[in-house]
């Protein structure tokens, strides 16, 4: 009989072994050029890193759409937004629908939320939750409890949503397995950084991609309509902070009543301690134009540091607190039965094209970082070049909590991958549509195919076309649609379009 227990015992932790606990942290428009472990150029993320080091880098991680509620219900739901029902940011979310925290639950995992939800319908397939009231506050956040209150959580949001994890890691059901989401607010627009990071990137200069000053007079319809470019969409007051008091002179840099306000508002918002600080280095940006007046593409050069400037340094945060998380698992024993997955809900413009923003299926927004650690299991310091997908991930979490990929879910688990049990993925493309088109960016709707080596796009309410070879031209700047020696790539890649179309039954637009 004691034998039998002991070995019903072994065989109950050699399961639990098996079903690592989850930490899946996500940032908000965090771009993979944006970690060191993807790109050294402009930051320093060691303890994102050490995730890569630890782990496994994805390289070719992309969206499906490429903005923030469609792809937190892909998340949940490993479906395409026409499947789970949000197309674009301003749809709520149907709680009653299935989703992979549901199906951990009943497989025996304690579940959380903590951070952005931004899905205008409370959580539901969780144990635990605590969230920003839609895109929140990055200080003194207000947060929405399970009872329905809002508090005011005082400081920073990246460390305040990562002190509220931290709280329930120590106040959870220890017995069981967890499944934590962990979703920062952090660096979405407007860049607020914390005021420490603020000091350190405040005086350095980034270099500017060589696709800054690209000229969008040619290109189709959808480059000359949006209204995502640094020089005049990107504004001074609101987005980049430059004290009003400089500007109001100066009818050429003039910012609107909403702009000082917005300006006024989080300043507010900063600790007293803190502000005139604040103030001083967003005076320093004003007396510059003050100064100099720069015009065109001078003007353009400043902003895009000023952007890179409090965007980067919201980032800073994001990693230390990253840290944070890692140095709580070591600490408590967790660090090698727990998957930690980090990555974003898109990739991010860092002024490629003159750009900010997302929302193109071009692969700058497309892409968003990937990064998967659980030691002894996922090789250390592993690279993966497969095409993966964010529908991938609620069936990825699944296949590690012992769950079977359900029917209804339209990506499959990379579990297989990072476990280099597997090289290559069947599927040979990704399937993308964008629907959303609202004023803020007035980015036109598009689907496409994108393979390995080329991508189709198709901008259907203009009724254009776009097609890109990726090998020769990876910054997506030669639209090849009329080239006739590209026909035959053109024919095939409008094919596997209309199967894929078939495949996750998103016919409605015809391509004719
Ligand atoms: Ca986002």
């Amino acid at each position: 009989m004691r034998l039998l227990f002991s070995l019903l015992l072994i065989s109950l932790q050699l399961h639990a072994q098996q079903r690592p606990n989850i930490i899946y942290i996500m940032s908000d428009d965090h771009d993979a050029d944006a970690i060191s472990a993807y790109n050294k150029q402009f930051i320093q993320t060691p303890n994102i890193d050490r995730l890569a080091k630890e782990g496994m880098r994805f390289t070719k991680a992309f969206v499906g759409n490429s903005i923030c509620a469609p792809a937190r219900a892909t998340l949940l739901t490993g479906q395409h937004s026409h499947k789970n029902g949000i197309k674009d940011n301003f749809t709520a979310f149907d709680s009653s629908k299935n989703t992979f925290p549901k199906l951990l639950q009943q497989a025996g995992y304690q579940t959380a939320v903590i951070g952005k939800w931004h899905l205008r319908s409370y959580p539901a397939g969780f144990d635990y939750w605590r969230i920003l009231p839609g895109m929140g506050q990055y200080y003194d956040t207000r947060m929405i409890k399970m009872n329905g209150d809002t508090i005011i959580e005082r400081g920073y949001s990246t460390d305040v949503i990562t002190d509220d994890a931290i709280d329930w890691l120590n106040m959870r059901d220890k017995n069981k397995p967890f499944s934590l989401l962990l979703h920062h607010k952090a660096p979405h627009r407007y860049f607020f950084p914390s005021f420490k990071w603020l000091e350190v990137f405040h005086t350095k200069t980034f270099p500017e991609p060589s696709t800054f000053f690209a000229d969008t007079t040619d290109r189709g319809s959808a480059w000359r309509m949006q209204t995502m470019s640094i020089l005049p969409d990107m504004q001074l007051c609101s987005d980049l902070k430059v004290d009003p008091q400089y500007l109001m002179d100066i009818p050429e840099y003039k910012p609107d009543s909403s702009q000082i306000n917005y300006y006024h508002a989080i300043m507010r918002r900063v600790p007293d301690s803190l502000r005139e600080r604040f103030q001083e280095i967003y005076a320093e940006r004003g007396k510059i134009l003050k100064t100099l007046r720069p015009q065109g593409k001078e003007l353009l050069k400043y902003k895009y540091q000023w952007y890179m400037q409090d965007y980067l340094a919201c980032i800073a945060v994001i990693d230390e607190n990253v840290g944070r998380v890692l140095d709580y698992l070591d600490a408590n024993n967790l660090a090698e039965n727990t998957l930690v997955i980090y990555t974003s809900d898109q990739g991010f413009y860092l002024g490629e094209n003159g750009w900010f923003d997302k929302r193109f299926m071009y692969d700058v927004s497309m892409q968003t970082p990937l990064l998967a650690r659980w030691p002894g299991y996922i090789p250390a310091n592993s690279t993966n070049t497969n095409l993966v997908q964010n529908i991938d991930f609620a069936p990825t979490i699944l296949a590690f909590g012992g769950v079977k990929t359900p029917v209804w879910m339209q990506g499959v688990s990379l579990k297989n991958l990072m476990t280099t049990k597997q090289d290559k993925l069947s599927r040979k493309y990704l399937y993308y549509h964008y629907y959303e088109y609202s004023k803020d960016h007035t980015v036109i709707p598009h689907l496409g195919i994108r393979g390995e080596s080329y991508k189709l796009i198709y901008f259907y309410t203009v009724d254009e076309w776009e097609f890109y070879d990726l090998e020769k031209d990876p910054t997506e700047q030669h639209n090849l649609i009329d080239d006739p020696s590209q026909l035959p790539n053109i024919i095939q890649m409008k094919k596997e379009l209309k199967k894929l179309q078939v495949e996750y039954d998103d016919q409605e637009i015809s391509l004719k």
